[in-house]
C-alpha cells in the first residue's frame, strides 16, 4: 500500500499483515520471542524491533508522518530518551524550547549531567530564542508544538531552517497535534516523536511511543535502542495497530468538539481566558493555520476569580479529572496542582500558568452534553 494515500486509508491499511492461512480481516498477532536463525535472512527478536507486528506497525507510523522509517517503543519517554541519546555524546549540547513535557525536562535535569551532556532551555518557543542558545558544541534542537498546557506554537519551518544553518538535528515531540493535525517532516524537521499513549492509542489503555525519521536516522536510533531495550511487547503493538485504525475519525471529532467548546467558553461571562490555536484571537492563530491541518483536541481556560475552580472540577459529571490526555473521553486537569505542581507559584507565573488554569482534553462525546456539563458546573461554582 502506497504511503501517499489519505490519512484514514493509511490508518486503516498501511502495514497490515496478510493472514495467508485463514484470510482473516486483521493482522495476525505473532507473540514469539524466539525465532529460527538458520536459513533466514533476519535474526528476529522483539528487542531488535523486528518482529512481524513491530515491523508492520512501524510502516504505518512512517506513512502517517511522511517519513521513511520508524521504531515502536514501550513508552513515549523511551522514544524521547533513546532518540536524544542516539544523537548526543559526552561534551555535546542540546537546545530545548521552554514549556516542555515534564518527563522530557526531567530527563535533561536529572540524567544528562552524569553523561556529560549539556543543555539549555530557550526563554520561549520562538526560533530567535532557540538560536540565542546555540553553542559551538550544540548537536540537537528540540521542540514541542502545540505546547502543554498553554497551547503556544513553535514555527517548525523556522526551526528546521535554523537546524540546517547550524548543522543540527531537529527533533519534535508531536504528541499534542497527532499525525492527523500536523506532519513536521513536511516542514523540514528531522526526527518526529510521539507518546503513542495519547492520540494514537486514544482509549487511555495503552502505553507506547514511536519515532519517525529518515532510514539513516532510524538506523542510528536503532543502534542505541537495542542496547537500551525499550521495545514494545507484540500484544500491545497489535492493540496499537487496531487503535490507530480509528485515529483519523477520532481526532477529527475531537478537533470539531474542541473548536466548538473553545468558542462556547469564550462567549461565557464566567470564563476569563481561553487558549486554543483555532480561535482567531490566539496569538499564534496565523501560524496554526500555516502548519496545522486541524487545531487539535486540547484547550485550556481560566474561570473568573469569583468561581471556585476546585468546586467546578468536582461538580462536572461527564468530564472527569485525569492526569493523562487524548482519550475518547473528555478529561480535565488543574496544572498548578498536578503536572506543574512541583514548581513554585512564581515559577508557574513565569510560564504564564495561573493557579486556576484548567487543561481540557476534549473527547468525542456529543457537544450538547459537554456544553450542558460545563454550564451546570459553572452555575454551581459561584
Ligand atoms: C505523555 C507525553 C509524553 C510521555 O509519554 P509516555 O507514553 O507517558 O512515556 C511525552 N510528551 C508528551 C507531549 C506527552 O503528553
Amino acid at each position: 500500500m502506497s504511503n501517499s494515500k489519505g490519512i484514514n486509508t493509511i490508518c486503516t491499511h498501511v502495514g497490515e499483515l496478510a493472514d495467508k492461512e485463514f484470510k482473516g480481516a486483521v493482522s495476525p498477532l505473532y507473540m514469539s520471542t524466539s525465532y529460527a536463525f538458520e536459513d533466514v535472512e533476519t535474526k528476529r527478536y522483539p528487542r531488535y524491533f523486528n518482529t512481524p507486528n513491530q515491523v508492520a506497525l512501524a510502516k504505518k507510523m512512517a506513512a502517517l508522518e511522511h517519513g521513511e522509517a520508524s521504531l515502536i517503543f514501550g513508552s513515549g519517554m523511551a522514544a524521547v530518551s533513546t532518540s536524544l541519546m542516539a544523537f548526543l555524546s559526552s561534551g555535546d549540547h542540546v537546545v530545548f524550547q521552554d514549556s516542555l513535557y515534564g518527563g522530557t525536562s526531567n530527563l535533561a535535569t536529572e540524567e544528562f549531567d552524569k553523561f556529560g551532556i549539556q543543555y539549555s532551555f530557550a526563554k520561549d518557543a520562538s526560533a530567535d530564542s532557540l538560536k540565542a542558545e546555540i553553542k559551538e558544541n550544540t548537536k540537537v534542537i528540540y521542540i514541542e508544538t502545540p505546547s502543554n498546557p498553554l497551547l503556544k506554537l513553535t514555527d517548525m519551518e523556522a526551526v528546521a531552517k535554523l537546524a540546517k544553518e547550524y548543522n543540527l538535528v531537529s527533533m519534535i515531540d508531536n504528541t499534542f497535534a497527532s499525525p492527523v493535525n500536523q506532519n513536521p517532516i513536511d516542514f523540514g524537521i528531522d526526527v518526529v516523536i510521539h507518546s503513542a499513549t495519547k492520540y494514537m492509542g486514544g482509549h487511555s489503555d495503552i502505553l507506547a511511543g514511536t519515532v519517525i525519521s529518515s532510514e539513516e536516522n532510524i538506523e542510528r536510533i536503532f543502534q542505541m535502542a537495542k542496547n537500551f531495550g525499550g521495545s514494545l511487547s507484540d500484544y500491545t503493538v497489535w492493540l496499537l495497530e487496531r487503535s490507530i485504525k480509528t485515529m483519523g475519525i477520532r481526532v477529527k471529532a475531537q478537533n470539531e468538539n474542541a473548536m466548538k467548546l473553545a468558542e462556547f467558553l469564550n462567549s461565557r461571562s464566567e470564563v476569563a481566558n481561553v487558549y486554543y490555536p483555532g480561535l482567531k484571537d490566539h496569538p499564534d492563530h496565523e501560524l496554526a493555520r500555516k502548519q496545522m491541518k486541524g487545531f487539535g483536541g486540547m484547550l485550556s481556560f481560566e474561570l473568573n476569580d469569583d468561581l471556585d475552580v476546585q468546586k467546578f472540577m468536582k461538580t462536572l459529571q461527564l468530564i472527569k479529572p485525569s492526569m493523562s490526555l487524548a482519550g475518547v473521553e473528555s478529561t480535565i486537569l488543574l496544572p498548578s496542582k498536578t503536572s506543574h505542581g512541583l514548581l513554585t507559584e512564581e515559577g508557574r507565573a513565569k510560564q504564564g500558568i495561573k493557579e486556576n488554569l484548567l487543561r481540557f482534553s476534549v473527547g468525542i462525546e456529543e457537544i450538547e452534553d459537554l456544553m450542558e456539563d460545563l454550564t451546570q458546573a459553572m452555575a454551581k461554582s459561584k
